[in-house]
């Protein structure tokens, strides 16, 4: 009992003194002495070493050692490859970037791929053009600015918030300046007091934007109306990266990644303890309504014994690199390709091969325009297989972000419930351990709803996990083991259903 008096004496002068320095913040350091985001950042998406060394090995059957052009190994080089005309665009200096439909990117994406198919010795190969119907909104440039003031700490200098990333169909004229409010979670935002100003809602998907999308928009769609004069949305994953998702909000939208958003929270935050001035930021877009964009599907034929026809489809574009959206796709495809392409591997049935573009574009869904364009070859299909999202190392985002040594699992679909095809589905799954869940349904999402007219059976195994749509979907997330697993275990479907009676697939 000794300390008490001089210990408060001594805490009323600290006080005093906060007191008095409150208005010289020339004693404080930068933004409260917060470290500012580096830029876009990528999260770790490759296994560890000793989850790497746990990676199950691709099955291999007796009798199928020399389908060499199945292997993981020849495999991986291609989704590097399309991967690098997206990189292509990136390292131009386009500040949004991928193998976007209608531009120069999937136009030489097309190209290449038309070229591997001839050299599998896949006939009648060709790019086919077709127009866009409907205008696409483009975002050319942006700024989300983070606005310094000395009341933050001295050297308080603006923050640019590198992962800003502008949501579908979002318009300034200008640059929006105003305070920074933050409003809750997503699908359950306070829009008190948002009027004037930039709300800031968070959310931190489980499994990837794709699972969030009808809360954030709804969520972000009520602060604008509600007056916030821009939305920003925090989605919290790993690392710092651009998320495409999440459209029409109705106003201006930006997403926002994990760094940036956890320094715009506690620079907030430690303003409003400091009694320091809200945050501001400034907000810049230049994006415009593109029309008449030319868009490309390619599309060749390995002759089989019957000249009824297999499709098998993957799409060629991509937001940002698309590694596992769909590089690893278009790989396996090409795999495939090379492996009917031999004479010692033709099909019982006619196999067409199609890399699709304008998955992603409004106005220009391919299989949409190679149906009406190839109306007399189509009309013979049984089966479309579709090969989308194949290959991604499973990442689970929360509680921590982790990278396991499997492949994420697919939602395997077949639209028909063909008994014989769910049968030997799970045949194939048994027999090259392919990841799916348990379940198989007949929800067929993706790039399949294109070819819903042609009336026939279609399937494929889809996932969409933490890196969908974002910036962080790179090579490195992609497994050698898993592209090979998929290239071996679409191998076996194909040949069993071309092999299948036609009453067997389309009961
Ligand atoms: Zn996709």
């Amino acid at each position: 009992m000794k300390y008490p008096l001089p210990t408060l004496a001594g805490a009323v002068a600290v006080l005093a003194l906060a007191a008095c320095s409150a208005p010289q913040p020339a004693s404080s350091p930068a933004w409260f002495g917060l470290t500012a985001p580096t830029g876009l950042v990528a999260p770790t998406i490759s296994p560890d070493a000793a989850t790497a060394a746990a990676i199950p090995k691709a099955v291999v059957p007796p009798g199928e050692v020399a389908f060499t052009e199945l292997e993981g190994a020849r495999i991986k080089p291609d989704v590097e490859k399309v991967v690098g005309f997206a990189e292509q665009m990136r390292k131009a200096g386009n500040q949004m970037w991928g193998r976007i439909s209608g531009f120069p990117s999937e136009a030489a994406t097309a190209d290449w791929v038309a070229g591997q198919l001839r050299a599998a010795g896949v006939q009648d190969v060709k790019v086919e053009t077709y127009s866009a119907s409907a205008d696409f909104w483009w975002p050319k440039s942006w700024e989300a600015r983070v606005l310094g003031d000395p009341a933050y700490g001295a050297g308080s200098k603006d923050v640019l918030l590198a992962s800003a990333m502008p949501v579908s169909r979002s318009q300034i004229s200008g640059t929006i300046t105003a305070p920074v409010v933050f409003v809750g979670e997503a699908g359950s935002v306070s829009s008190d007091g948002v009027a004037g100003k930039i709300a800031v809602e968070h959310t931190r998907p489980a499994t990837g934007a794709y699972s969030d999308r009808a809360k954030v928009r709804e969520s972000s769609a009520a602060l604008i109306k509600a007056g916030a004069i821009a939305v920003l949305n925090w989605v919290e994953q790993g690392g710092n990266m651009h998320v495409f998702d999440f459209g029409n909000c109705g106003g201006p939208c930006f997403n926002i990644g994990g760094e940036d958003g956890r320094f715009l929270a506690e620079a907030s935050a430690r303003a409003k303890a400091a009694g320091a001035p809200p945050l501001r930021m400034s907000l810049k877009l230049d994006a415009e309504m593109k029309s008449g964009l030319t868009a490309r599907n390619v599309i060749g034929v390995i002759p089989g014994a019957s000249s009824e026809i297999i499709v098998v489809n993957a799409h060629l574009d991509s937001w940002y690199s698309g590694a596992g959206d769909n590089a690893d796709g278009v790989a396996v495809l090409l795999a495939l390709a090379r492996h009917y392409g031999k004479p010692a591997n033709r099909p019982a049935r006619t196999l067409v091969f199609v890399g699709s573009g304008g998955h992603h574009s409004p106005g220009m869904n391919g299989p949409g325009n190679l149906l009406p364009a190839n109306a007399d070859l189509l009309k013979k299909a049984v089966l479309v297989v579709n090969l989308e999202h194949l290959a991604q190392f499973e990442i689970q985002a929360v509680p921590t972000w982790q990278v396991h040594a499997t492949e994420e699992p697919k939602n395997f679909g077949v639209s028909n419930m063909s008994p014989f095809l769910v049968s030997t589905v799970k045949a194939g799954v048994a027999r090259y351990g392919f990841v799916i869940k348990p379940e198989i349904t007949n929800s067929v999402p993706g790039d399949l709803g294109g070819y819903a007219p042609l009336n026939v059976a279609r399937i494929q195994g889809i996932h969409s996990g933490p890196l969908y749509h974002t910036s962080g979907d790179q090579p490195a997330s992609i497994s050698t083991a898993g592209l090979e697993r998929a290239a071996r275990f679409y191998r076996y479907v194909i040949d069993e259903a071309a092999k299948a009676p036609a009453a067997e697939i389309n009961p």
